[in-house]
């Protein structure tokens, strides 16, 4: 069948600006020439960003104690803890933990009240250290390759395992390639050893987990890679939940899966996947509970 021509399409000139729009941010007259040097540099000394220290030497305890205290104030203020929630620890280069003392306001927590534990969790200095330290020797003994480990209450993550709602599923590119899917452990007692144990296969498999009835827990190879993939898993949480309310969530088809697979080995990205370990898209995307 024979088209009629369609009226030709106006281009970007034919469109008079409009008199009350902003100007144009490209300057015309210097539109191609190079600014200062190419390629570009940091500084030496990097700007500290919101008054949080981004650069610790893995083994400058003090840094370190003050980057703990930093995530542990951003993980406050991104409501993922309240009051004496959570705990933040990261691993030095002779096996020892530093982590977050028990019993404090974390969101206003000082290097101070960081203390230094054996690998094993026992603490060096007498001071009291949290019950859910073995959550994190658990995490460190598993995954020789992180450095640190954050565990949080986040609102959304933990209100979808309440209500029995899995988030282990594939439907948003970036967690794909990044993460996998998010899993949830099943429910055990907090502070008790079968909370460890029960981690173990998700922490095997992946970066991220979500403990039924109770909370999160993110390893990285720093504190600010933990960090960023508990604000991923929350911030996960709270698209799904929105995506929820306006309708019907449904996943990504496995073949789109695998290409987002191929995306990230071409990105060099070589994070825990849960969906790269062999386990096939499909089957976690069917699953209702994750594994
Ligand atoms: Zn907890």
């Amino acid at each position: 069948m024979h088209m009629p021509p369609s009226d030709p399409t106006p281009g970007i000139d034919d469109i008079p600006p409009a008199a009350h729009c902003a100007p144009p941010v490209v300057d015309q007259a210097r539109f191609g020439t190079p600014i200062g040097t190419t390629p570009w540099s940091a500084p030496a000394t990097p700007p500290q960003r919101h008054g949080v220290l981004t650069e610790a030497a893995h083994d400058d305890k003090a840094a370190l104690a003050q980057q703990i205290c930093d995530v542990m104030r951003l993980m406050y203020q991104q409501e993922v803890v309240v009051a004496n929630d959570g705990n933040v620890s990261c691993r030095l280069p002779n096996g020892n933990i530093l982590i977050t003392a028990s019993g404090v306001l974390k969101g206003f927590m000082t290097p101070d009240q960081v203390i230094e534990c054996d690998s094993q969790g026992n603490s060096l200095d007498g001071r009291k250290v949290t019950t859910e330290i073995k959550m994190h020797v658990a995490a460190y003994e598993m995954r020789p390759d992180v450095r640190a480990v954050v565990h949080g209450h986040p609102i959304y993550a933990v209100a979808f395992s309440l209500a029995g709602i899995s988030l282990a599923e594939c439907t948003i590119p970036e967690i794909i390639v990044t993460m996998g899917t998010i899993p949830t452990a099943p429910y055990s007692t907090p502070s008790t050893y079968d909370l460890p144990d029960g981690l173990k296969p998700f922490l095997a498999r992946g970066d991220a987990v979500i403990m039924e009835r109770h909370g999160v827990v993110c390893v990285g190879s720093d504190l600010f890679d933990a960090f960023k993939k508990m604000e991923m898993v929350e911030h996960t949480a709270k698209i799904t939940h929105a995506a929820r309310l306006l309708g019907e969530v449904k996943p990504i088809a496995p073949p789109g899966v695998q290409q987002l697979l191929d995306t990230r080995k071409e990105l060099g990205i070589y994070t825990k996947n849960n969906l790269c370990d062999g386990c096939g898209a499909r089957e976690v995307c069917a699953s209702p509970l994750y594994p």
